[in-house]
């Protein structure tokens, strides 16, 4: 059961072969014995979580009669750190907020309960989503159920973590610059990072708000297309929310791909990718090819500005969004202080991390006066040719495909001195963020050459602005003739 996809668990509680308890049950039991290796989840709740399951047991059994019962009540999932629960600690991965119950749910929680799922706990993070490595969150890092010498990927490594090991079957994650999609694929999961403005950000921390974008994270493709439907859609509470007509993001799942042409931009298949990396994409490109897809070379021309523009931009907007977390209204307090001065000081002094520390520096330091047109404005500037390079590279196809990540899961410690080295992790996703388009990592192999352990390797398509249903259509055809999503890493058998 707990390898089950997202419609087969749907299937057996609308079935009665499963209660929405005994399935909780099940993989509470299983975060209890296989947790303590991983770190992964840092808050779970028994209680909580079976007065859930019971009250979608309920609604099962009155069945499709009063409301529409949604195919996702009754199904466990976890939630990244980040997002607002009410009555769960959400942490964020901080010190700054290791205290912090939140007193309402955020949009794409809120969706999740409504739908009746059953959230079985927090998933640990990168300190407010700032890594590639899940190595800065105060509760310690994540390790990787496929090596757990080596990092899960970040920011969301608890949430690829906890799928990767099976201990829920699905989870919520965020990408600012990548942190759904790298870290899914360094523990050979699906996830999708849907276009800027189709989730809601209400209730979800923010890091960088232009960039900020919440999504699923799951076993496979048609996994993701149900759980964002669910989540999708206009919200008053967001002012960059977009209003759009709501949409079964797994309408076209089984169309066809003959005809599909994919854009190969060159400069992702330059140097910079390690040959097993590209080994597996290649293959996974002459999979589409007999699929019926056709490739061609398109030019993305400033991508190579994409990680220093990114790393501008971001910065910038954290610098402003931490501002709040003052020891005032709520969060970590400094024990001592002599006046108010000393208490804003010493409270961030202590409640944040190294990682953190360095973001504010560099982003007070670009929008300070007599830096801003230097670096800020500069950067904005980058961020529009970056778009228009994507909008030009869309006249000549339908999807574009690369690495998710120049390289398989490193070992812990690998990066974590050299932040410089650590922000090259992005440098195949920061690029979408910055244009806003939505962009899906799926399992395309095994690389790790000499390596003890073979470690996943991820295929990242990203789609046009909206064209989510046919990015997951071109997802779903690929896991239908490879088995690449269902393998297994041994911690979880
Ligand atoms: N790794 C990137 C960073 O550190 C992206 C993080 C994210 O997407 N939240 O900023």
């Amino acid at each position: 059961m707990f390898n089950s996809s997202l419609r087969e668990l749907g299937a057996a509680l609308a079935a009665k072969k499963i209660s929405a308890v005994e399935l909780a049950t099940l993989f509470l039991d299983r975060i209890d014995t296989l947790n303590p290796a991983l770190n992964a989840f840092i808050t779970t709740d028994r209680d909580k979580a079976l007065a859930q399951a019971r009250a979608a047991d309920e609604h099962l059994k009155l069945g499709a009669g009063a409301t529409a019962l949604s195919p996702l009540c009754g199904i466990p999932l976890a939630h990244k750190d980040i997002f607002c629960t009410r009555g769960w600690r959400t942490s964020c991965g901080s010190k700054m907020l290791a205290n912090f119950v939140a007193p309402y749910d955020a949009a794409v929680v809120e969706k999740l309960a409504d739908a009746g799922m059953v959230t079985l706990g927090k998933l640990n993070m990168d300190e407010f989503a700032m890594g590639s490595s899940n190595e800065s969150s105060h509760f310690g890092p994540v390790k990787n159920p496929w090596d757990t010498s080596r990092v899960p990927g970040g920011s969301s490594g608890g949430s690829a973590a906890a799928i990767a090991a099976r201990l829920t079957p699905a989870a919520t994650g965020t990408d600012t610059g990548g942190s759904i999609r790298q870290p899914a694929a360094l523990c050979g999961l699906t996830g999708i990072k849907p276009t800027y403005g189709v989730v809601s950000r209400y209730g979800m921390i923010a890091f960088a708000s232009s960039l900020d974008q919440g999504g699923p994270m799951a076993k496979s493709a048609e996994d993701c297309a149900l759980m964002l439907s669910a989540i999708a859609g206009f919200d008053v509470r967001d002012s960059t929310s977009l209003e759009r007509p709501p949409e079964d993001y797994g309408r076209d799942l089984e169309k066809p791909l003959a005809g599909l042409k994919i854009g190969l931009p060159r400069e992702f298949f330059g140097p910079g990718m390690d040959d097993d990396v590209r080994a597996a994409v290649e293959a996974a490109l002459a999979e589409y090819r007999t699929l019926g897809a056709t490739t061609v070379e398109v030019g993305l021309p400033n991508s190579g500005l994409s990680v220093p523009a990114y790393y501008v931009i971001a910065p910038a907007e954290a610098s402003s969004n931490l501002s709040r977390f003052d020891g005032v209204r709520y969060g970590y307090r400094a024990p001592d202080y002599d006046d108010l001065e000393q208490m804003y000081s010493r409270s961030r002094a202590q409640g944040f991390g190294p990682e953190v520390k360095r973001r504010i520096l560099i982003g007070t330091y670009v929008l300070s006066h007599g830096y801003y047109d230097a670096y800020y404005l500069q950067a904005q500037k980058i961020r529009r040719l970056i778009a228009a390079d994507f909008a030009a590279a869309f006249e000549q196809c339908d999807v574009i495909m690369g690495p998710t990540s120049p390289s398989v899961a490193f070992p812990i410690g690998a990066k974590s001195t050299d932040p410089v080295q650590m922000y090259l992790s992005d440098i195949y996703t920061v690029s979408t963020n910055l244009a806003g388009l939505p962009g899906i990592s799926l399992p395309c192999g095994f690389g790790g050459t000499g390596l003890e352990k073979p470690m996943p390797v991820g295929l990242q398509i990203i789609g046009k602005w909206f064209d989510e249903a046919r990015m997951l259509n071109v997802a779903h055809k690929y896991q239908q003739v490879t088995d690449w999503h269902k393998q297994l890493p041994e911690v979880a058998k």
